[in-house]
């Protein structure tokens, strides 16, 4: 007789988070820590979302994205999650570029960024300067028109080794473009800039646990393997979820699964006005990724100098469909030493990801699909060798993921990496104005997507929640002002 994951699970309750990706698991915690009732329901087995990771046999373990964060993650956690999650928060030091325009290795904070491009590029200081300036006074109330290619275009003309270096790494940290509004990059440019690139000492196993206690300290009721099928709406207002065949009643929904399978799919067109149908259906979704997973055979070394972070291609010029094209020439490599898990196994993992599109993956045979992946696991060894010698003879496990693996996991549609696009952002926040109750948190927009986004839009909503239910009864969240 199969579990009945639902078994302990109330009848209602004061809010019902659907999914467990940081904006989910963040919301969540607030509003239990508020004194609400929450019941976080998680369609996949484990909880984390694209923070996520896997074992296999021989101890080897690898994560899916924890590759790099800003320093605000710090900050966040300590004050929405707890200090024992914020001190194992570590700085990246080595973050290399390879490609055919250069070669450098950085601590990537704006110090070294314009010591670069005044010595190595020979960009005039003051440009520099007032580049960094106008980035990091970008806002979500500015100027939307502006494309990251014109913001480019004024301030470093001419200069495509320049916009290689500033945006190849933003590309591969939320999957945005030189097509994109600029002040999607200004943003979050400008937050990867303050202190460098940070990661999370222990794995994401180990965040996820320490999420997880923290959940059941603030009496969080959790139910895993548990797909909402629906979400009730009644006379205007959300009523309940539905998980098989069983309702529970609620005032309030955050949906933390992909922002258009919400509308669409959980909720139905018919409880939404025909405009905002009309704006939903003309989101963009973001790309989605591949990934090939490697490990090292026991006691074999890789020597730190080789890189954290390593963005490495060799496509003679920086284009946004050089990028996702499925012939692929830019990876960004991560390097896992024994220091990212001090307390596992003796563990050297590379972990090498790529945009790409959903399309390419999903329309393919069985016997195609099983082909392309050996081929994506072929080429991306043979870029590897090129920084650890003879890599393909002391990898001791190697597989791969693509667009088809991230939607079968999330159920994100077209597995899409980053949510939304930046029109997304305004759909996600009006959605409460259209059905009473209804919030949704997770990946959209750019701006808040990748860890740090996700976490801080899950403060956000957790507030927007906690205000409606405070007009209904009197136990309010402390405020929680968004970093
Ligand atoms: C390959 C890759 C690499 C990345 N690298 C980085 C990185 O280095 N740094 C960084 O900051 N970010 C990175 N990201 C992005 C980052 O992981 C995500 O932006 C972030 O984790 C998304 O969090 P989220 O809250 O939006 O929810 P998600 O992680 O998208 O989780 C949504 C959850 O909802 C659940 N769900 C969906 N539908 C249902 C349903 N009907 N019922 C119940 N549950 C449901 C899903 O199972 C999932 O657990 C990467 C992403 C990918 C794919």
């Amino acid at each position: 007789m199969s579990r009945d994951f639902l078994a302990n699970i109330r009848d209602e309750y004061d809010v019902i988070v659907i999914g467990s990706g940081l904006a989910g698991l963040t919301a969540a915690n607030l509003l239990g820590r508020a004194g609400r009732s929450v019941l976080l329901l998680e369609q996949h087995y484990k909880l984390g979302g694209m923070a996520t990771w896997f074992r296999r046999p021989r101890r080897h373990i690898f994560d899916i994205s924890l590759h790099g964060f800003p320093v605000g993650m710090i900050k966040s956690c300590r004050k929405y999650w707890s200090t024992e999650i914020a001190d194992s928060i570590v700085q990246l030091k080595n973050i290399r570029f390879d490609n055919p325009m250069f070669s450098l290795t950085t601590t990537f904070d704006r110090r070294d960024f314009s010591r670069l491009l005044v010595d190595q590029f020979h960009v005039d200081p003051l440009s520099v300067e007032q580049f960094f300036d106008v980035a990091r006074q970008m806002n979500f109330y500015d100027d939307q028109t502006t494309t990251v290619r014109q913001l480019f275009d004024r301030c470093f003309p001419g200069r495509e080794d320049v916009i290689r270096l500033l945006m190849e790494p933003i590309t591969y940290a939320n999957g945005s473009t030189l097509e994109d509004p600029a002040i999607t990059y200004g943003i979050v440019f400008s937050n990867f800039m303050s202190k460098g690139v940070y990661i999370f000492e222990g794995g994401t196993d180990h965040l996820i646990t320490l999420m997880e206690r923290e959940l059941r300290h603030n009496h969080v009721d959790i139910a895993i393997r548990c797909e909402v099928n629906g979400i009730e709406v009644e006379r205007g207002g959300v009523s309940g979820v539905r998980v098989g065949n069983r309702v529970i009643r609620t005032r309030s929904v955050v949906s933390n699964a992909n922002l258009l399978g919400t509308i669409f799919g959980m909720v139905g067109e018919q409880h939404f006005d025909a405009a905002f149908v009309e704006q939903a259906r003309a989101v963009r979704l973001n790309t989605s990724s591949t990934q090939v997973y490697m490990a090292l055979r026991e006691g074999d070394e890789i020597d730190e100098s080789t890189g954290d972070l390593l963005f490495s291609s060799t496509a003679p010029v920086f284009r946004t469909d050089l990028l996702l094209n499925r012939d692929v020439t830019s990876r960004t490599f991560s390097f896992y030493y024994p220091r990212t898990r001090p307390h596992g196994p003796r563990q050297y993992a590379i972990v090498s990801s790529t945009n790409a599109y959903f399309d390419d993956w999903a329309n393919l045979t069985t016997e195609e699909y099983a082909a392309s992946k050996q081929d994506l696991i072929d080429t991306t060894i043979d870029a590897l060798e090129k920084y650890v010698p003879q890599a393909r003879s002391r990898i001791a496990h190697v597989e791969a993921a693509t667009p088809v693996t991230f939607q079968h996991y999330t159920k994100h549609v077209q597995g899409s990496s980053f949510g939304t696009k930046f029109e997304g952002l305004a759909v996600s926040r009006s959605l409460p104005e259209q059905v009473r109750g209804l919030f949704h948190a997770g990946s959209v927009g750019i701006i808040m997507s990748g860890w740090l986004g996700a976490i801080n839009y899950g403060v956000i909503v957790a507030n927007d929640v906690d205000s409606m239910l405070m007009k209904q009864s009197s136990s309010p969240l402390p405020k929680v002002a968004f970093p």
